[in-house]
């Protein structure tokens, strides 16, 4: 059998069961990670798991279609076919992003469409492992009453739809007008009890961290590293989807920094299993309104030696349209730092008005970015203007969630009410019905879009 079990990320020893309600190790407090059992993994061939993985992709037969479970042996090998909660998440189109890459001066870069998923978010992607592991427990008998989180909006919408899925009871804890409506409605329309605080995300977490000490009520933040299991599978799926090459980049948007860990995580796992033998450059991309990361990465910078966790220190996180990623306070940034290091990786910034105009040059190739991925793309823009990613190197950018959840700021956009010029922005043309004069209002738009 395959088998894992939570050890401290700092080595304290000792293991726990992934079914025990634990979220810190007992001895230093720090995070927990899954370790698996690597010699057991390594009993099948690089080979044979890749032809496996390449068998199961996008099949229907249970679970395997979702792009997490076809990878189930590396992720949560405890949880039974029964207790299995997916929504058919993953398998997420690698998208060659060929005229926006043009237009920076790249060749070959993709975009890693995360966000087209169940409800529209990457974290749909660690949610379907935590949910079936908490099944797998409530069938062991673990006395759980209710799942709960603290939410920027996209954990929410990942975990109530997980949760009513397969019917237990969600708690989520959002920070009060910082969410959009369509992250808002997610949790109310699929029943979970949705609390409202007068705070930021960073109290919302404090809060949550001390609703779960009490054991009914178990915690689905990242701090949990199921969810880094199931976050991983990006790695491992973008590897696939080239045939099993490495990029030479991979650039993620970065908030609570647990993201960054897990794909750091994917790869490592895929090179320690020898389906590859090398790793990709990892980069954070940081909103300038919420970038503790970023000033803990300047502060190594300016003092010649490699980034470490003496250069963090936390900040009060200022209103972004990146909502998302408006954490000043990340959980996961000792994770975090060591990823950046083992990967060479780096972290950059961008401000409001250069993730607008990122979102709105890619949205003009046909993309439909959120905010989040448009701070990725303006770091991309500026490392690439930089000369430090190469025209022809492989880039991934991962696209952490639909456009569609953000509308607001995107009308606001085009409308040009952001309170920065928009660029980019298109407004309706306004007319009467009379199909001559729609006629020369079309030839007119056209002429000063070729002009
Ligand atoms: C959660 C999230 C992120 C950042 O992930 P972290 O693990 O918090 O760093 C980025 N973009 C979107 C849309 C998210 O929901
Ligand atoms: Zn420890």
């Amino acid at each position: 059998m395959y088998a894992a079990a939570f050890a401290c990320v700092s080595g304290c020893p000792g293991q726990h069961a992934l079914t025990d309600v634990i979220y810190r190790c007992p001895r230093c407090q720090g995070l927990l990670e899954v370790v698996h059992d690597a010699d057991r993994l390594r009993a099948r061939s690089a080979a044979a798991w890749m032809k496996l993985f390449d068998e199961r992709w996008a099949r229907t037969a249970w679970p395997y279609g979702s792009g997490v479970w076809g990878k189930r042996e590396w992720v949560a090998p405890h949880v039974s076919d029964d207790n299995v909660v997916s929504l058919l998440e993953g398998g997420t189109n690698l998208l060659w992003a060929e005229r926006y890459g043009q237009q920076i001066g790249l060749s070959d870069l993709w975009i890693k469409q995360c966000g087209t998923s169940h409800t529209g978010s990457f974290k749909d992607l660690g949610m379907t492992v935590l949910v079936s592991c908490v099944k797998q427990m409530i069938a062991l008998g673990k006395p759980i009453r209710a799942v709960a989180c603290a939410s920027t909006g996209d954990t929410s919408a990942a975990l109530a739809a997980y949760g009513a899925a397969a019917g237990i009871p969600v708690v989520v804890l959002l920070p009060e007008a910082k969410i959009s409506a369509a992250q808002l409605v997610q949790p109310l329309a699929n029943g979970a009890i949705v609390c409202s605080l007068a705070t930021d995300f960073d109290g919302c977490m404090r809060v949550v961290q001390r609703l779960t000490e009490d054991p009914t009520i178990y915690l689905a933040n990242s701090m949990n590293s199921l969810r880094v299991e199931g976050q991983k599978t990006i790695a491992l799926e973008i590897v696939q989807q080239f045939d099993w090459e490495v990029p030479d980049w991979v650039l993620v948007p970065g908030g609570n920094l647990g993201n960054i860990s897990a794909i750091a995580k994917g790869f490592a796992q895929l090179r320690e299993l020898g389906l590859v033998d090398k790793l990709p450059r990892l980069v954070c991309c940081q909103a300038t309104r919420a970038n503790p990361l970023y000033r803990a990465w300047q502060r190594a910078q300016q003092g010649g030696h490699p980034l470490s966790a003496a250069d963090f220190t936390p900040v009060a996180a200022a209103t972004t349209l990146a909502s998302a990623i408006q954490i000043g306070d990340p959980v996961s940034v000792g994770k975090a730092i060591a990823a950046l290091v083992a990967f060479d990786g780096l972290v950059e910034q961008a401000d409001e008005s250069e993730l607008a105009e990122a979102v709105a040059r890619a949205d003009r190739t046909g993309m439909f970015n959120c905010p989040h991925t448009g701070v990725a793309l303006a770091c991309l823009e500026k490392l690439v203007a930089r000369g430090t990613i190469a025209r022809d190197d492989r880039v991934i950018v991962i696209s952490t969630a639909h456009g569609l959840k953000f509308t607001e700021f995107k009308t606001r956009y085009h409308e040009g009410t952001l309170g920065f010029p928009s660029h980019h922005a298109n407004a309706p043309l306004r007319m009467g019905a009379d199909p001559d004069q729609v006629l020369g209002e079309l030839h007119r738009a056209l002429d000063s879009r070729a002009g």
